[in-house]
């Protein structure tokens, strides 16, 4: 197969993984089978078709609704599983046809689900953090460049930092200020890509939520005091850390250090 089929394989490859992520989505938090039933109408029951179902496509197919009930199917489906698709294309642009390539695709993947349910429901599920933090830590030792070391400084750090915050904001803010699952999610992401990948997420993810969180405020889309779910700016910032890391610190030195 030549180069560009193989890309195409493997967005659709993406799109079908990002399928199964909408499943994780919306049931994870409810603590159900992610496997068991198949897919339904979240308005009418009604079990989806396979024909009904084909990854981005249906949902312009079906013009956004279900074909038995008329109900509405929400867009962000479809963005699922081309954020996932991208996502895939991007991972083997810049790391090749490797085994670090999976490993860094499901990490991305698990992000994006972690991301969507903290934007649902303001929590990262355990069922998640835990065993990725595992899985992490088991790839780091075997696949990855981090190796075992790194990742475990990675944990320690990028769970310990951020402990160390939530147990000092009371104090300093007058608030309490990081949930639990932002602590282990950060040690997670550190299990993956070892510390110095962690305290770069911090850096941008603490700065992307910052400005979000002063500007919504500012114009008034968000009330003083009211909580902004942290994962998806460390999902982000994990994110741009592993693709720009050395452009990023490039940029921090010239800020900071000349
Ligand atoms: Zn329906």
């Amino acid at each position: 197969m030549d180069i560009s089929g193989s890309y195409i394989l493997l967005f659709v490859v993406g799109l079908v993984m990002g399928s199964f992520l909408n499943v994780c989505i919306l049931r994870i938090p409810r603590g159900e089978s992610v496997m068991r039933p198949g897919s339904r109408c979240p308005q009418c029951e009604t079990s989806i078709r396979w024909f009904d179902n084909v990854p981005l496509l249906s949902f312009f197919w079906l013009r956004a609704r279900c074909r038995w009930c008329g109900g509405k199917i929400s867009w962000r489906y479809p963005l699922v599983e081309c954020l996932n698709g991208v996502s895939y294309l991007g991972i083997v642009y810049k790391f090749g046809w490797t085994r670090s390539a999976l490993v860094y695709a499901l990490f991305l993947s698990l992000l994006l689900v972690v991301t969507m349910i903290d934007v649902d429901h303001f929590v990262i599920p355990d069922v998640l953090s835990l065993p990725g933090l595992a899985f992490g830590f088991f790839a780091a030792s075997f696949i990855l460049p981090v190796g075992w070391t790194g990742s475990l400084l990675g944990i320690a750090l990028g769970g310990g930092i951020l402990w160390m915050l939530a147990a000092a904001s009371p104090y300093l803010f007058g608030k309490e200020g990081m949930g639990g699952g932002d602590i282990k999610f950060l040690a997670m992401i550190g299990a993956f890509l070892g510390w110095q990948h962690a305290c770069m997420t911090l850096l941008l993810a603490s700065c992307a939520g910052a400005t979000f969180g002063i500007g919504l405020t500012a114009f008034r889309y968000m009330e003083r005091g009211q909580y902004l779910p942290f994962a998806p700016f460390l999902a982000a910032g994990a994110v741009a850390s592993l693709f720009f890391y050395r452009e990023l610190f490039g940029l921090y030195e010239t800020m900071f250090a000349s």
